[in-house]
């Protein structure tokens, strides 16, 4: 597998990282994994093109995670000229969701004759499902976003990447990314704790009861990047947009 790391802002692009998308290939398959306002600019940036993901994954419905796909889907429409089908996954609701930004953002073109097919996948807590030769797991989390919040796991049946999403701590993040080769975990704080999120101190005192073989922290606010000095480099590596890791 390789994640390319397009993304690895919160909300508020703290230290002028990128909102949440991650690129994850396994042999021909390529997909994202979450779709954040700066989409087009985090794949562009990379040289990539939209066409080449036959589907985005989202771990919740927060703009920060999701809000690039209007965004992705006129440049698929129009410059980028997509043939091939794409596929939305995500919570139950994503359908709605995106249908009403789509029509906010850009009244009427959701109903605009495509030269692709546009589907959608909404998929159920744990409840194992085959997504472009991943076997992927969703673990509900504590993170209110008005439909399920999912820590995601993805296998190809030889390594195994899980994302966190965005959560405060439940012991679901421990089954999502466990024995996993890379876990990627949202590190909001360092050690303030908030709810709805994680801190690096939280992160550090569960690492053993997780078990993944490393632990990459993103989605980091000003006061956690103050702090990234602090982190235990023999334990967590620290996600930054543009970083490629091969799993
Ligand atoms: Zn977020
Ligand atoms: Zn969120």
């Amino acid at each position: 597998m390789k994640l390319t790391i397009l993304g690895s802002g919160d909300a508020f692009s703290s230290g002028g990282r990128l909102p949440s998308c991650y690129a994850l290939e396994s042999g021909d398959e390529r997909i994202l994994i979450d779709c954040g306002p700066a989409i087009l600019t985090a794949l562009k940036k990379q040289g990539l093109s939209g066409n080449l993901y036959s589907h985005i994954v989202l771990s919740h419905l927060h703009g920060d995670h999701f809000a690039g796909l209007p965004f992705f889907l006129i440049d698929a429409m129009f410059p980028a000229m997509r043939t091939e089908p794409l596929t939305l996954v995500g919570p139950p609701g994503l359908e709605l969701r995106l249908r009403l930004a789509f029509e906010l953002f850009y009244p009427r073109l959701i109903s605009v004759k495509r030269k692709f097919e546009l589907r959608f996948f909404e998929i159920d807590k744990e409840a194992p499902v085959d997504i472009a030769g991943f076997s992927v797991t969703a673990y509900e989390v504590d993170h209110f976003s008005g439909s399920p919040s999912y820590a995601l796991r993805f296998e190809n049946g030889e390594k195994i990447f899980a994302f966190s999403g965005d959560s405060g701590w439940t012991d679901n993040l421990i089954r999502a990314g466990r024995g996993a080769d890379l876990y990627l975990m949202e590190c909001y704080q360092y050690d303030l704790d908030l709810p709805m999120h994680l801190t690096y101190k939280r992160i550090e005192c569960e690492s053993s009861a997780i078990g993944a073989k490393k632990i990459m922290l993103t989605h980091m606010a000003d006061e956690m990047l103050a702090k990234r000095n602090l982190v235990d480099a023999n334990r967590f590596l620290i996600a930054d947009d543009g970083m490629i890791v091969h799993i």
